[in-house]
């Protein structure tokens, strides 16, 4: 037995945690960097929280609010810059998984002002400043995960920063997602779900991922008939942020596997979500797993009887459809082929052709 189990964030989570826990913000310095997205947090009441207990710890800040979904390199750049004038101490991620992955970001070019958006991206372990994440989707789990997924428009795709950032501390209020539309809701709720079962079946995964998994799975099986039905009660709203949460848990130790690394095309290149980017490939991916021990496990988890009922269950949430011709098939699956890294964690042998049928049979044809 090896196991290595590294979580090193602190985790706080109910309602109105953010004005309630205000002294938390205590000890991070003088001046905070606000990093969001352009207008959700303004909507949800995260942001005029996390201003109101920064006023009431004293604290200076400056706000930056032009996340894009799946943020650039470029805004990582402008975003750094800002934060240098500004003289910021740390940095607070408030939104999706966008704005919180860009915040680590960020955090590690203001340490490093010597970087720029074309070698931020570098195998050197680099130093970041410290990082509060207040997330308002139930999806990433990026609260508590060392990753950074950024958008690369040079090289036309998504890749992880490559350096470890855990936030040292993590607020989580799921009533910022209380009247989040169903999409979002849906698609990040599937994000959660792929990441505690790309986390379960893989190579890296243990005894202490497992337990996770087991009941990560269950409670999120425990949302399944409201986000079907669209009538998403505040009960489920919690479930999905603690189902998010634990996903995140779980990648932190294992990674992601083949459905993430497949997505990123379906995302640049097509437009779709991450959520249901991911979702699309999943009927195909559940099926090609040759030891069906763990596969039926997650089913019966969810309350489910058969692959048959996963995959009706997928066609109801995943409202998406993606056409492609058959040459970006084959442009998409070399490109994960490439991704040594998610092939790795695949817990058995895959095929190019495997991949190239999951593609083929989850996407239309134009
Ligand atoms: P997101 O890209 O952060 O946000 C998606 C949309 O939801 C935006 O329009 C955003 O609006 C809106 N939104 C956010 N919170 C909301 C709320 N409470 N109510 C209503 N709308 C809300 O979505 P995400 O799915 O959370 O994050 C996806 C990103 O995370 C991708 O780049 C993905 O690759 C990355 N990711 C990272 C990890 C990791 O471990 N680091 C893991 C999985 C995925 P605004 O733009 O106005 O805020
Ligand atoms: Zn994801």
């Amino acid at each position: 037995m090896d196991i290595t189990y590294h979580m090193p964030v602190k985790v706080m989570m109910e309602k109105g945690i953010v004005i309630k826990k205000h002294y938390e913000f205590k000890g991070f310095g003088k001046k905070a960097f606000i990093i969001t997205g352009k207008s959700s947090s303004k909507i949800n009441g995260s942001l005029e929280d996390v201003e109101a207990a920064l006023d009431k710890e004293g604290i200076d800040y400056y706000i930056f609010d032009r996340v894009e979904e799946n943020p650039s390199l470029e805004t990582i750049e402008d975003a750094s810059k800002i934060g240098l004038e500004q003289n910021v101490d740390f940095i607070i991620g408030v939104g999706g998984g966008s704005p919180i992955d860009a915040a680590k970001a960020i955090a590690v070019m203001i340490k490093n002002p010597q970087l720029n958006k074309d070698n931020l991206i570098t195998p050197e372990k680099l130093e970041a400043l410290d990082v509060i994440a207040i997330p308002t989707t139930s999806g990433t789990g990026t609260e508590v995960t060392q990753y950074s997924v950024l958008t690369d428009h040079k090289n036309k795709t998504k890749r992880n920063l490559g350096q470890e950032v855990f936030p040292k501390l993590a607020l989580l209020d799921p009533k910022y997602t209380e009247k989040m539309d169903l999409d979002t809701t849906v698609s990040t709720a599937i994000d959660a779900l792929s990441h505690i079962i790309e986390g379960y079946l893989n190579r890296h995964a243990n005894d202490i991922t497992d337990a996770l998994a087991e009941r990560g799975i269950k409670i999120w099986g425990e949302c399944k008939d409201d986000l079907v039905s669209g009538d998403i009660k505040n009960t489920s709203r919690e479930k999905l942020m603690i189902a998010s949460n634990i996903g995140g848990m779980i990648i932190a130790q294992t990674g992601t596997s083949l459905p993430h690394g497949m997505s990123y095309p379906l995302t640049y290149h097509k437009g779709i979500s991450h959520g249901f980017a991911i979702g699309s490939l999943y009927k195909e991916y559940l099926k090609i797993f040759k030891d069906r021990k763990k596969v039926n496990k997650i089913y019966e988890l969810l309350g489910l009887e058969s692959h048959k009922e996963f995959e009706e269950l997928m066609d109801k949430l995943v409202k998406v459809h993606i056409h492609v011709t058959q040459d970006e098939i084959k442009k998409y699956t070399d490109e994960v082929w490439e991704n040594k890294e998610k092939l790795a964690n695949h817990p058995e042998d895959i095929l190019y052709e495997e991949l190239f049928f999951i593609y083929t049979n989850s996407l239309l044809y134009i």
